[in-house]
């Protein structure tokens, strides 16, 4: 069932012409991400709508690497959800959003000795990706006071890909988890419970954008399946809670979420009915699906030119805010809107142009042969549902720095509030993150 969502593109007409009018976007800045604050607060309250059920604990975790940015994550903190991290980076972002250490998931399929070290001291919940990495546990449960982290273990149910090789995690081949229909791997499994009664999660993430709902559920279905061969083996409930990732794909083609959580959750539920009914606690890992369709990419137009009859609009978003939907633009293309010099969207017979980056290769373009209104100087281009995994996983080619990114909400009177959730990236930061500091390389040393 599609949610319809009119309300999201109301207050993205408010946000992006108030961002010109406030000059959040002009000649100093070029580029700014936009998140809709209330836009984010539905998305969480659709989620814990959706899985809601009675006498069945659930964490939503927000998978960080979607939206690495401290005043979301505590605003997601704030709606009840915690974070799945997966760097010592991410870590620090999310308690340094308060998030509480009982709603952390570290997932991450090269964690250090370190690394698994101060998860176990914080008390954070860990998934061991591998064999290697269990016995490290091991290792370090046996010289610690024990630990309160529920521990873990990734398992993939090798069901198959989607449609974008690089976001299925499921293949028989992936690098993730433990490949359970490997030979010998599911009685590998089966003996590691066996051995370590204090090994009480099982988790699986079984794609990402392009993967279908109903692969995703099978990886699901297979995975409990597995905890009540584990819990029978052990006969007793040792696996109390399933993780069952993230990855319900967006649709980037209009402001409508489909598929929504509930399709999700529904399907769940008839497919894999014994995890609601109680003897397992549940967590999530959703990134995209609750980040993509509340964020928005405003930027100049520089110049508009022409080149072998084809019109190109040169703007300042690019690869550097763009980075997947330039290098593989056919599994993510973004809708572009076409707005004035006043952040209004532009009337006008649609004209085959292209779209340009500030990035100095050839094919730094965010959409190609597109039917637009024809861009000029001084005018915007807005890059829709670009929330999760754009502004916010910056890519530092040319140097350009990182944009500002606000938050926004529309008052009933259509005012528009901005909040700061990240500054721009100044020059001095970026001459300090390049070795700015450290003496120059001396000749023939
Ligand atoms: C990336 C990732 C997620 C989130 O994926 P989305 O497609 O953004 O929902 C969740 N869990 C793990 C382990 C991941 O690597």
């Amino acid at each position: 069932m599609a949610v319809m969502n009119g309300e999201l593109g109301i207050r993205r007409e408010h946000a992006l012409r108030a961002a010109v009018e406030h000059g959040l976007v002009g000649e100093r800045e070029p580029v700014v991400g936009l998140l809709d604050i209330t836009g984010i607060e539905e998305s969480a309250t659709s989620l814990h709508a959706a899985f809601a059920t009675p006498g069945v604990m659930i964490t939503h975790t927000f998978a960080v690497k979607a939206a690495s940015l401290v005043p979301v994550l505590a605003l997601l903190g704030e709606c009840g959800l915690g974070a799945e991290v997966a760097s010592p980076g991410e870590l620090a972002l999310a308690r340094a959003a308060g998030i509480p250490a009982d709603r952390i998931v570290l997932d991450s399929p090269a964690k250090t000795v370190a690394e698994l070290r101060e998860a176990l001291a914080l008390g954070i919940a860990l998934n061991a990706d591998n064999p290697e990495e269990l016995a490290r546990i091991d290792a370090l449960r046996a010289g610690a006071e024990g630990s309160g982290s529920p521990v873990g273990l990734r398992v993939n149910p090798q069901i198959g890909a989607g449609s974008i090789g690089a976001m299925s995690t499921a293949t028989a081949t992936s690098k993730f988890g433990v490949a359970l229909r490997d030979p010998g791997a599911e009685e590998w499994v089966l003996r590691a419970y066996a051995e370590r009664p204090w090994l009480n999660r099982l988790h699986t993430h079984t794609g990402s954008q392009g993967v279908p709902l109903e692969l995703m559920a099978a990886g699901v279905k297979a995975a409990y399946e597995l905890a009540e061969r584990i819990n029978a083996a052990a006969r007793r409930q040792q696996v109390t809670v399933l993780d069952i990732g993230g990855g319900l794909p967006v649709n980037f083609g209009s402001d409508d979420t489909t598929p929504s959580f509930a399709d999700y959750a529904d399907l769940l539920r008839a497919e894999v009915p014994g995890l609601f009914d109680g003897r397992y606690g549940l967590v999530t890992e959703f990134g995209r699906s609750l980040l993509a369709k509340n964020g928005t990419v405003l930027a100049r137009v520089e110049y508009a030119k022409s080149a072998g009859g084809r019109p190109i609009a040169v703007t300042h978003a690019g690869a550097q805010v763009a980075t997947r939907t330039v290098f593989v633009p056919d599994a993510w293309p973004l809708r572009v809107l076409a707005l004035d010099a006043k952040g209004q969207e532009k009337s006008g017979d649609p004209v085959v142009q292209d779209v340009a980056g500030p990035c100095c290769f050839a094919g730094d373009l965010v959409a190609t042969g597109r039917p637009l209104p024809l861009l000029e100087a001084g005018d915007h281009v807005a890059l829709l549902d670009t929330g999760a995994y754009y502004f916010s996983n910056h890519f530092a080619y040319n140097s350009l720095p990182r944009p500002a990114v606000h938050g926004y909400a529309v008052r009933a009177d259509g005012t528009v509030e901005f909040a700061p959730v990240r500054t721009a990236q100044s020059e001095a930061e970026l001459i300090a993150e390049s070795g700015g500091a450290l003496p120059p390389l001396r000749r023939g040393n």
